[in-house]
């Protein structure tokens, strides 16, 4: 299959760009980067991405690329690729700003021999400072589009590709709600786009009061999805303060006001934290619950250059600095034995359990 693909590139590139995601994904890039090679074996290739911006060092003994790029973005990118080739880039134009550029270039989903859904970011980075978290780190600043060029790209792959569905990609999507997301949305509405969007990264709870909710309603949000995390106060705090427990309980009831089901609110909570107890992870699906929405675990999976990395390679019984394999979350790399894997397995499977149960 990729002989064949390859075999439709009658021009050798003068460099290959090639992107990472968790840093636990690391074997199927280097295979990437092994089959490559095979094709055109004198041909510079640049690493990018997450995996190898958290895990520069390991990318550079080990990934066989010729240059890892762990800079922050696409001028940086862009001055990199006109210094190896050559190439002339008027940067100029983009008034050396990375959000100009995102507003000018979308993402080559046209080359998808079929689009199903797209995906959208908005903005990059995220003002606040979860310890668990490397958004800072990936991104230095938080930057946001023009909310006009943003639904211009949603009208884009709606129009053009026929898109249904789009998913907000965005770390801080409703920070200052009232010079971007609404915005946005009204012009959504304005325009009378149909489409049905999604929130996969959780969003941000303090700024769901009731004209978000009712945009998010009326603007055909379908996939909702809050960033709690904890009920437990000490360790919201102790994370970073992102959201309290009154912020959330408001937030839900704006929700339900606006239309959204229990069902449709979607709440991730966090296991396996470094130190954390079962216990405390029961008392925060109950806790969603009461308030009306849909605990949905998620397990935590340590990151480096974040600060609870340091207390996760303490906690851990896995090598987290020298092998990312064990920042994979579904090994619960933090698990001790006041929160085991066969504990985990069992709050799933009893969550899953009950909410089949609540369904008939
Ligand atoms: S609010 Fe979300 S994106 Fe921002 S730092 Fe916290 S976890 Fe990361």
């Amino acid at each position: 299959m990729l002989l064949k693909r390859f075999s439709f590139i009658e021009e050798k590139p003068d460099l290959i760009g090639i992107t990472s995601g968790m840093t636990y994904w690391y074997p199927g890039v280097f295979k990437v980067i092994e089959i490559t090679r095979d094709f055109f074996d004198k041909v510079p290739i640049i690493l990018g991405g997450i995996y190898a911006t958290l895990c520069y060092e390991h990318a550079q003994k080990y990934s066989g690329v010729d240059i890892v790029f762990n800079g922050r973005g696409e001028l940086e990118v862009l001055k990199l690729i006109s210094d190896l080739t050559g190439f002339e880039i008027r940067l100029s134009e983009f008034r050396n700003s990375q959000s100009a550029i995102r507003n000018e270039y979308y993402p080559a989903f046209d080359l998808y021999p079929q689009l199903d859904y797209g995906c959208i970011t908005t903005s990059r980075g995220c003002p606040s400072r979860c310890t668990y978290c490397a958004s800072h780190f990936l991104s230095k600043d938080f930057s946001r589009r023009d909310p006009f060029k943003v639904v211009e790209e949603i009208e884009y792959w709606t129009t053009q590709y026929k898109v249904n569905n789009i998913a907000f990609y965005d770390d801080a999507l409703l920070i200052e709600p009232s010079k971007h997301f609404i915005p946005i949305m009204k012009e959504v509405i304005r325009r009378g786009i149909q489409c049905n969007f999604h929130t996969p990264n959780g969003l941000h709870i303090k700024e769901i009061d009731q004209e978000v909710t009712d945009l998010l309603f009326r603007g055909g949000f379908k996939t909702i999805r809050l960033g709690l995390e904890t009920s437990n106060e000490a360790t919201q705090i102790e994370t970073g303060g992102k959201v309290g427990n009154q912020d959330f309980k408001r937030a839900v009831r704006n929700l339900e006001r606006a239309g959204y089901s229990v069902e449709e609110i979607g709440v991730y909570v966090m296991v396996g934290l470094p130190g954390q107890r079962v216990g405390e992870v029961k008392e925060s699906i109950a806790f969603v619950k009461e308030a009306g929405a849909r605990p949905i675990l998620v397990e935590y999976s340590p990151i480096p250059h974040t600060p609870l990395f340091e207390k996760a390679k303490k906690m851990s019984p896995f090598d987290l600095e020298n092998e990312p394999l064990f920042h994979n979350n579904s090994i619960l790399p933090c698990q001790w034995e006041g929160f085991t894997l066969t504990d985990y397995k069992r709050l799933k499977d009893d969550l899953r359990r009950r909410q089949i149960d609540e369904t008939f």
